[in-house]
């Protein structure tokens, strides 16, 4: 079989949609057969004939036991909802050309008294989309039919039940009966008789339903059930059309962002019978453990049953390797064929099958979804097995599912026993549970005192870090996926969840009500930061092994997981062409990352390392100081603290290069809050408190007041701050390069690469670039030192990408901030986007967040912009990107076709960015 297909890649570039006369044309083919060993389509056509369509085709070329049948294709789908819910008459008549071909295969006739074809009707879109769309089973049963089938087969019972379970879900699907009304007349008439299981049913008890159910149809749609197959056929494919646009599908659809144009296919299938009594079964398996991985048959099956029993949980299933006892020979050529397909796909396989009267069928194969956990175990032992190549494993892992490796778990049982209490964005995947605090300063409390806590609150600051720091995970009630809890959150690799709206908050009485239920301070909470989802109640969690390895408290050697996760990362770094850099601003953070397999660091917020223990008096000073010598004063303390952070954080990374960037944000972020502070100085004059004290709170209300900005993210910050107030450049760039020098006086090189942020004139660069390049003259000399260093700036903001050449002239390096430069573009406050992010979603303004992924037309022209000018005004520059897109996995394809050298991402992210960028080269091709 696999030596008939051409390879994969190859093969879906070829054939994707059908060629030929236009979409539209009668001429067009619009349905593929299948049936008799042949098929009109294969593997390759999955975007024409859907995932399942295609699979069947596959099946049957290969010659496997297919029931036959036809696909209509997506671009039918296409054409339905074009032409107002209608299909056209063409396609009509190529359907009712290949049912004539599916009579023939079947040898049975569709509406045929003595002999009746039944038919199953299925949806099947590219992207499979378990349980969102409809099926319908039996089609072709009517009043006559039924006793043609009770004949046939010598089964009154059978053809009964067979036709109350088609009018059920034809009623319930095409003519939108609700599925309680056919339920409460089933459960009546089981009552009458006294009939424990559907299976205690007799064939009188059965007609009797039959009877039931058609007054059902009669009362609820005010119509006949029908009795014409072709009605029925045509209202089934009609309504698995509709089904595409019912609203789990389009919520589906929403989260894995699956495009809404692509359309289902409908599979017109003839009918096996898993419920012919005890030598028939039906069943869903793997040919690999989706969960854990493992390489062991899994799945579920049902004697006596139909395809729904075994999802709608109405009898208990029984593990597949029991049918090796109940139906032996079946169950044998059922592992064979798997085998096979799973050899033939290279890949894991998920798939449907049918017994009837002990001959097996297969109803479907596609590659099964998994967990990344399994995702990893899966790849590498394919790879051992040699069923795949690295490079097929490095294609075959989605890289934001092995971000679930690092974070801790929940036990799985006690996780699903608590009720989902709200949700929020998920932007830090792990699992978090602990009791509630609301202060970062309670967070540290209560740790100390050996409690494990969440810190919730409604957005947090740049003060909260010490809190964020001690908490098992962070939860606030607004904010985007690069608020600062996020941004914060990731970069700790902390479990968090942002923007979860419906917590309100009441900070002064340390409660938080969720629809309704009051949780108080203390009360436990525990939530998934890769789903996003709040439970009430406390669930126990551990670190993951990987975790274990990279904080040095387990040797690699003693997990399985972590040497498969690096084996796997290890072929990826063969592919990619893109550097992996990673946001740190702790020597901690960069070990952590640099073990992940980050080559540098992109991204030193130095402003993060003013929040350091006992530094923010000093930052005080500084900001307060209304005469450059007392904020020299207070900056030569900051010196030795800042040397020995960018030591640190130097060595941590081994001589690779780190970009460090000169402070950047609203010094307010700094300072007490305006209104804590009066509420302070009302206090303690009422409490008729005089002096020293109080003088001090007065003036630093009134130099807060004094910093008040109306829009501080386009206040006083950046490049701005470095422009005022040089002396805080030369602090930073003195730190720098005596650490620098330190470090070459120990053996080990380093190159510091010095980044002036929020540069949007080339003026600004030039300006804050010679206050760097000669304090770093001055320090090399005082040290006798060479260093070699580099001076370069953020480009993240529009003005500066569209002068970029300009820039360039000045800039040894780029990093684009797309942090601020979405901010800018979209004039979107990244701090307040969870405000109105989920309506412009609901109305599909805007697809994704576009703090998360790249906005490639907009925010990324500007990208290609400051690409294309710098390049072409120094075509040496260094080119990377630091905003939080630099962990997305799309964003970085878009980063690999710009042509950037380096993306740089939160430490946990690194191993997502290395597979990412692998794929990306793999997959595009620069300046595509
Ligand atoms: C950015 O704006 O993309 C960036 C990395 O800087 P920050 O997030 O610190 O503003
Ligand atoms: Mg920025």
């Amino acid at each position: 079989m696999a030596k008939k297909l051409a390879r994969k890649k190859s093969a879906v570039k070829k054939t994707t949609r059908s060629s030929g006369p236009g979409l539209g044309s009668p001429a067009r083919k619009y349905v593929y057969f299948f049936g008799a060993g042949k098929a009109d389509g294969d593997r390759t056509m999955k975007e024409l004939l859907g995932g399942k369509g295609s699979g069947l085709a596959e099946m049957t070329n290969a010659g496997l036991p297919v029931p036959p049948g036809f696909t209509i294709s997506t671009e039918a789908c296409t054409l339905y909802y074009q032409q107002k819910r209608k299909v056209p008459a063409y396609v009509d008549k190529q359907m009712l050309e290949n049912l004539a071909k599916l009579e023939k295969a079947a040898g049975a006739k569709l509406g045929d008294v003595r002999n009746p074809l039944l038919v199953s009707v299925r949806s099947g879109a590219k992207f499979s989309m378990p349980g969102m769309m409809d099926t319908i089973l039996n089609l072709g049963l009517n009043d006559e039919t039924v006793e043609g089938l009770k004949a046939r087969t010598n089964n009154g019972r059978f053809a009964y039940d067979s036709y109350r379970r088609f009018i059920q879900m034809f009623g319930n699907v095409v003519l939108e009966i609700p599925k309680d009304a056919f339920e409460h007349t089933l459960e009546a008439v089981k009552e009458e008789k006294k009939a424990h299981l559907d299976t205690d049913l007799d064939e009188a008890a059965l007609r009797e339903v039959v009877r039931r159910y058609k007054t059902v149809v009669r009362d609820r749609a005010r119509r006949d059930f029908p009795q014409d197959p072709l009605e029925q056929l045509r209202g089934s494919r009609d309504a698995v059309f509709r089904s595409w646009n019912n609203a789990r599908a389009i919520e589906y659809r929403r989260i894995y962002e699956i495009p809404d144009a692509i359309g289902t296919a409908v599979n017109v299938q003839a009918m096996v019978f898993g419920n012919t009594g005890d030598k028939s079964a039906t069943g869903v398996g793997f040919t690999r453990n989706p969960a854990t991985g493992a390489k062991e048959f899994y799945g579920e099956f049902l004697v006596n049953a139909q395809g729904e029993d075994v999802v709608a949980g109405i009898r208990t299933p029984q593990p597949i390797a029991e049918l090796e006892k109940v139906l032996p020979k079946a169950f044998g050529e059922l592992r064979r064929i798997t085998t096979r397909l799973e050899k033939h796909y290279h890949d894991v396989q998920d798939f449907e099958f049918t017994i009837q009267d002990e001959r097996l069928y297969m109803l479907q194969t596609r590659n099964g979804k998994r967990t990344g956990y399994a995702a990893v175990i899966i790849a590498t032992d394919l790879v051992d097995e040699k069923l795949i190549s690295p490079k097929e494993a490095v294609l075959q892992v989605d890289p934001e599912s092995i971000s679930q490796l690092l974070a801790p778990v929940f036990d799985p049982n006690a996780w699903k026993a608590l009720p989902v209490a709200t949700k929020g964005l998920p932007a830090s995947p792990g699992a978090a549970s602990g009791q509630v605090v609301f202060t970062a300063d309670h967070a540290v409390e209560w740790t100390r005192q050996g409690k494990s806590v969440i810190l919730v609150r409604k957005e947090t600051v740049p003060d909260d870090i010490h809190g964020m720091f001690v908490a098992q995970g962070i939860l606030t009630a607004t904010g985007g996926m690069t608020s600062h809890a996020a941004v914060v959150g990731r970069q700790m690799g902390k479990p968090s969840i942002v923007g979860a709206g419906k917590l309100e908050i009441a900070e002064a009485a340390r409660t938080v009500l969720v629809d309704g239920q009051r949780i108080k301070e203390g009360d436990y909470i525990s939530f998934d930061g890769l789903s996003g989802e709040v439970k009430i109640g406390q669930v126990a969690t551990k670190p993951s092994e990987i975790l274990q390895v990279i904080a040095g408290e387990m040797k690699p050697g003693a997990s399985d997981i972590y040497k498969r996760f690096e084996r796997l990362l290890s072929y990826a770094d063969k592919f990619r062409r893109l550097g992996i850099r990673a946001n740190a601003d702790q020597p901690d953070q960069a070990e952590t990352a640099y073990a992940f397999g980050a080559r540098g660091i992109g991204l030193c917020r130095t402003e993060h390392m003013f929040f350091g223990e006992g530094r923010i008096p000093i930052v005080q000073r500084m900001i307060l100081a209304d005469n450059e010598s007392d904020r020299r004063r207070a900056l030569a303390e900051l010196l030795p603290l800042q040397r020995a952070d960018f030591y640190g954080v130097f060595k941590a990374m081994h001589g690779t290069p780190v970009t460090i960037r000169t402070i950047d944000p609203p010094l307010h972020e700094f300072l007490p809050k305006r209104e804590d502070l009066m509420v302070e100085i009302a206090r303690m004059e009422e409490q008729g408190k005089k002096g020293k004290v109080l003088d001090e709170k007065q003036t630093l209300l009134r130099r807060v007041e004094q910093l008040h900005e109306f829009n501080p993210m386009l206040g006083h910050r950046g490049v701005r701050l470095g422009i005022t107030y040089p002396e805080i450049t030369e602090m930073q760039t003195r730190a720098i390069i005596e650490a620098a020098c330190q470090l070459a006086k120990e053996g080990t090189k380093c190159v510091p690469e010095i980044m002036i942020p929020l540069v949007g004139h080339v003026k600004e660069l030039r300006d804050q670039k010679a206050v760097v390049d000669r304090v770093a003259a001055e320090v090399m000399t005082e040290q006798s030192c060479k260093i070699k260093y580099l001076v370069g700036t953020m480009i993240e903001i529009p003005r500066g990408a569209a002068t970029a050449d300009e820039i360039a002239s000045e800039a040894e390096f780029f990093s684009f901030g797309t942090n601020d430069l979405t901010q800018l573009t979209f004039g979107f406050s990244r701090d307040d986007i969870g405000k109105f992010l989920g309506s412009y979603q609901d109305k599909k303004i805007l697809d994704k967040d576009p703090f998360a992924t790249i906005d490639t037309i907009g925010v990324g022209q500007l990208v290609e912009m400051g690409v294309q000018k710098g390049r072409k005004a120094r075509p040496g520059l260094k080119l990377g990107i630091c905003g939080e897109h630099g962990g997305d996995p799309s964003s970085i394809h878009f980063f690999e076709k710009a042509g950037l050298d380096y993306v740089s991402c939160s430490p946990y992210r690194v191993p997502v960015a290395r597979l990412a960028a692998a794929q990306a080269a793999l997959q595009v091709k620069v300046g595509d």
